[in-house]
Formats: C-alpha cells, structure tokens, sequence
C-alpha cells in the first residue's frame, strides 16, 4: 500500500515537471547547449517577438516573456541546475524560499542587449545608440572562392557579463538608488546672489555619475565592469565567385555594451595567393613548362582544376616559347550566375636542355628547316 502511494507521489511530481514548460525548446537550443548559443538564440528570438514590434499581438507578448524567463534561467548556472532537475516547480520553490531573487524584468533584459526599453516611442532615442563595427580581414583560398564554402571563425569581443546581465553588480538588490541625487543623476546647487535673487545651479551627480544608481557589491565575474572579453565562434558563408574586397556582414554582432546595440561584424575577402593560379576578374592564369622536344612535336598534359577535377592540355605539333592556350569556361565562377564561369589562359614556357650532343648538332644542321613563325593564340 506504502509502495502504491510512493509510486503515486513519483507520477504526480513527473507530471508536474513534464507540464511545466520546456526552456530548451523556447529558446530552440539543445539541452547542453552553451551560453553563447542560448544568448545568440535569445537575442534574435526576442527582437522577433518584442511587444513593440507586433503590438496588440497577445500572443508575441507571451511568446516574448516566456522567452526572457527561459533565457535567464538557462544563463543562470544554479537556476539552470534546480529546472533541469525539478524543471519550472522546482524554480518556484527555490524562489519562494528566498534564494536567489525573483525573477528579472523582460523589458530590462532585453534592454540589457539593445539599449533602451523597445523599438518605438521615447524610448528610441535610447535604441539607436551603437557600438562600432568590427572590421576583420577575411582570408579565403581560391578552392573555398572557386566551391563556395562555409568557415567557422573566432572572433574575439566584448560580451556583456553572463553573469551580472550587463549591471556590474553582485545581484540585483546590490543596486541601490543614489542617496546623494536620490535617483535623478543630478544635484541642484542654490546659489544666493543678491538679496532675493536666488540661482539655481543642475550639475550630473558625482556620487553616481548621474546614472542615478550605486552598486553596493560588485559582480565579482565582471569586477563591477558589466563586460567581458571573450571568444564567439561563427559560421560564415562563401558565395562561389566572390571577389577580393566584397563583404559578409554579421549584424549586431560586434562589441557588446550594457546600453547600446552592438556594431556590425563587417568581413572583408582576401584570397590567399595560390601556388598554380592567378585570378583576374573571372579568368585564371597560369603558367606550364615544356621541354624542347615537347615544344618541337606536341604534348599531352594534365593539370588540377580548383574542385580537384583534370584538366587535359593537349598541343600538336610546334608549341612557341609564351604560347597562351585558352581554356573556355575553366575560369572561375561568376558571382552573380555561379554555372557561368570564365576563361583559363595557360601559358607555356619552353626549358631549353643544359647542354647538346655534336652528333645532334650535325643531324640539326644537316636535315631541319625551321622556318620562324610569331606567337598564336589556341581555344581548346
Ligand atoms: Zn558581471
Ligand atoms: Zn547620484
């Protein structure tokens, strides 16, 4: 009977987890899915679904809020380790039982990441304050140019502090309003400058820096700076037949700042230099080397493509020193319509032997009449 009431005990609680909601899910992260991605998920999950943006919309707002409670419990270590035991209830008891504070405003977190409260009214002032874009030089080989590719980077930036959200304090009751300004930011100074005429002086708090808040602990992941420097990995597209100097940009994604939007990451495309090709435009060049007999009766050759394929070059017959062979369509891709391609242009370049027989220079003088002809162009 004990045994039954147990198991009975068992199902109720799974229950209860089982129908509280999934973070991992609203978020649309995996379960042990890293901080930096959760932040990622969020920071571009909460833009879609901000009251401001779908006003009237109950269910974006839902959405929204349901967001920002699965984003700071997942961010939050012990938070994250009580729910993916206990799952919501678990949180529920842990808050009623005085650990760790409730739970924050989604309005302040979203700021936190976007500065400001939201994207209109009075508050857009505040929104359009921005970071700096990163600029970062690029490296591509020509295979990666020639194929399209996907690269992973790292990137080194400034993030806000995970743990702090960007406050600079221990938690969120070490923020305190300034007792010198009371909050506003700024003092008035009473100057008396004459019998009855009294001036009146605003100067930005020095206590508070006119921010109208103290921390009275500071974060100690952060030491009170609201940021950190840290790595972010990303994944980036390269678009068959891009060029030197064309751009992938990473929007919002440089430099964090507790408020303000973070700047662009702007990657600009160097091509590596290649050891058998040389671009220009769409076309590719390159030289060959044939010996003297090859240049005298013909050749067959083979050469490797950017996407490892063969390329025959075949002559017949006499092949002049700076001869240029073309081949239609062995180019590089053209950005704008990737199955068109350009042209490669191979020149040949004849190696004369180190040193002759007599019995050769006498067959050579004997028998053979070359008569000279200027250089020609060939289309394979
Ligand atoms: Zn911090
Ligand atoms: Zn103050």
């Amino acid at each position: 009977m004990r045994q039954i009431a147990i198991w009975l005990l068992l199902l109720v609680i799974l229950l209860v987890v089982e129908a509280g909601k999934d973070y991992y899910n609203i978020l649309d992260v995996p379960r042990d899915a890293p901080k930096n991605q959760i932040k990622k998920h969020y920071k571009k999950l909460s833009r879609v679904y901000h009251p401001d943006k779908n006003p009237g919309n109950k269910d974006a707002e839902a959405k929204f809020m349901e967001l920002s409670s699965a984003y700071e419990v997942l961010m939050d270590d012990e938070k994250r380790g009580i729910y993916d035991r206990y799952g919501e209830e678990g949180l529920e008891q842990h808050k009623n039982g005085g650990g760790g504070g409730g739970f924050h405003n989604p309005f302040d977190m979203f700021a936190q990441f976007f500065g400001g409260g939201g994207f209109g009214g009075g508050r857009a002032q505040a929104q359009e304050r921005r970071g700096p874009d990163l600029q970062v030089e690029l490296e591509v080989s020509l295979e990666d140019l020639y194929n399209g590719a996907t690269i992973e980077v790292d990137i080194s930036k400034q993030t806000v502090c995970d743990h702090c959200h960007g406050s600079g304090a221990r938690r969120s009751e070490d923020i305190q309003t300034c007792p010198a300004c009371q909050g506003r930011g700024v003092t008035v100074t009473r100057v008396q400058l004459g019998p009855g005429m009294v001036q009146q002086f605003q100067q930005t708090c020095h206590q508070c820096g006119g921010k109208g808040k103290t921390i009275r602990a500071v974060c100690p992941a952060c030491s009170g700076r609201k940021v950190l420097r840290g790595n972010e990995q990303y994944t980036l597209t390269i678009e068959k037949g891009m060029r030197d100097g064309q751009t992938t940009v990473l929007e919002q994604e440089a430099d964090e700042y507790p408020d303000a939007i973070p700047g662009d990451v702007i990657f600009t495309i160097s091509t590596v230099p290649h050891p058998t090709f040389d671009r220009q435009g769409n076309n590719l060049y390159t030289t060959q080397q044939i010996t003297l007999i090859e240049a005298l009766v013909g050749f067959e050759k083979t050469l490797k493509q950017l996407d490892e394929s063969v390329i025959t070059l075949k002559r017949e017959g006499i092949t002049q020193y700076g001869f240029v062979q073309t081949v239609k369509g062995a180019g590089m891709p053209h950005f704008d319509n990737p199955k068109q391609h350009g042209d490669l242009f191979v020149e040949y370049k004849v190696v004369f032997p180190t040193s002759i027989d007599k019995q050769t220079v006498e067959l050579l003088k004997q028998g053979a009449h070359f008569p000279a002809t200027g250089v020609v162009h060939e289309e394979l």
